[in-house]
């Protein structure tokens, strides 16, 4: 991969005020990543492609990331990115609500990265669980979402987000199939391994 390119990549859309993965939860991905190195890894949210290109690097080889974003502009943005740091042979966009696109899918997953509509996440999880390989591992982010959610914090017009990130925390950690921990790195990080 192009890492020139990706600094490019990660200044214009910080620039642009693109929510990309923070370093600190990068590195904490990348580090797990580095032991596991993931066949098949699916992504929710794509935005402009820097988390899956920094991701592309820790493929197994002849691995893949299918990544889904429902703005076309992104989705646009980050086809030239994906090209520009040379990893478009390992990375497949699809375009469209995750909502709509995830029932669809039927392959298995190694990792799955959910970082898209805090309202979703209990329905993205419900269907990652579902495509996701024994052994593998799903990462959230934003899951602490500024603190709101595991503080008294309930009146906001972000309460439906804040709600609905705390009923996913409570079945990550409630499931016995997986083997769950939350991280406090950057926006709040979710590690979940499916243990049978
Ligand atoms: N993973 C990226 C950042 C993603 S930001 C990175 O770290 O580089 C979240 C993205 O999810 C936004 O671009 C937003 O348009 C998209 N998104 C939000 N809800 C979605 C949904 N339901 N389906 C598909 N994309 C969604
Ligand atoms: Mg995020």
């Amino acid at each position: 991969m192009n890492k020139q390119e990706l600094a490019k990549i990660k200044e214009r859309a910080l620039e642009e005020h693109i929510p990309i993965i923070m370093d600190d939860t990068l590195e904490v991905i990348e580090k797990q990543l580095e032991i596991f190195k993931p066949n098949r890894i699916l992504e929710i949210g794509t935005a402009v492609g820097y988390s899956a290109i920094c991701f592309s690097e820790f493929l197994n080889k002849n691995g893949k990331i299918d990544t889904i974003e429902r703005e076309l502009d992104r989705v646009n943005e980050a086809k030239i990115n994906i090209k520009k740091a040379e990893v478009e042979q390992k990375i497949n966009i699809i375009e469209g609500d995750a909502v709509e696109i995830l029932p669809t899918l039927n392959e298995k997953y190694d990792m799955i990265f959910i970082d898209a509509s805090k309202g979703k996440y209990p329905f993205f999880l419900k269907e990652s669980l579902r495509l996701l390989n024994t052994n593998g591992i799903i990462f959230a982010d934003n899951v602490l979402y500024k603190g709101y959610v595991l503080s008294d914090y309930n009146k906001h017009k972000q309460r439906t987000a804040v709600r609905n990130l705390r009923e996913f925390l409570k079945e990550l950690q409630e499931n016995k199939e997986l083997d769950t921990k939350i991280l406090e790195v950057g926006d709040g990080l979710a590690i979940a391994k499916k243990i049978n």
